[in-house]
């Protein structure tokens, strides 16, 4: 088990590809053998803004992708280039088409969890439809 801090300032934990990055123009196959390929995401309208801000406010930013390590550098390079502040960045995160986490920011409404799931414009519905990690 681990544990978060105590206190008034959150740990927030910020995903990637579709959160913060557009990543519609990166081949994820040729990242494979050039990591650099990561650099043509751009970053999504007013992603850059908001972290700057959860970030003045005093919270921990954690951004976590399922790029792995091997991108672990690339993926640092590209966040500094845009101006996203970090305290860490974490590469190993469980690949998955859907997270139910009772912490997202849209809670855990098993209800709607199960009518999202079902939609046809699920994120990770559309990114298998692509063969898309
Ligand atoms: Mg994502």
């Amino acid at each position: 088990m681990k544990f978060l801090p105590l206190g008034k300032k959150l740990t927030i934990a910020i995903d990637i590809d579709g959160t913060v990055a557009d990543s519609s123009g990166i081949d994820f196959n040729k990242a494979d053998d050039n990591p650099n390929e990561l650099m043509k995401a751009v970053p999504r309208a007013g992603a850059v803004k908001a972290v700057q801000k959860l970030h003045d406010q005093g919270h921990t930013i954690v951004f976590h992708t399922a790029r792995g390590n091997d991108c672990k550098k690339v993926t640092a390079r590209w966040l500094k280039k845009h101006g996203f502040p970090f305290h860490h960045l974490e590469c190993e995160k469980f690949v998955a088409h859907v997270y139910i986490d009772d912490r997202a920011v849209n809670g855990c409404d098993w209800k709607k969890v199960m009518q999202e799931v079902r939609k046809p414009t699920l994120p990770g519905r559309i990114a298998r439809q692509k063969c898309q990690i």
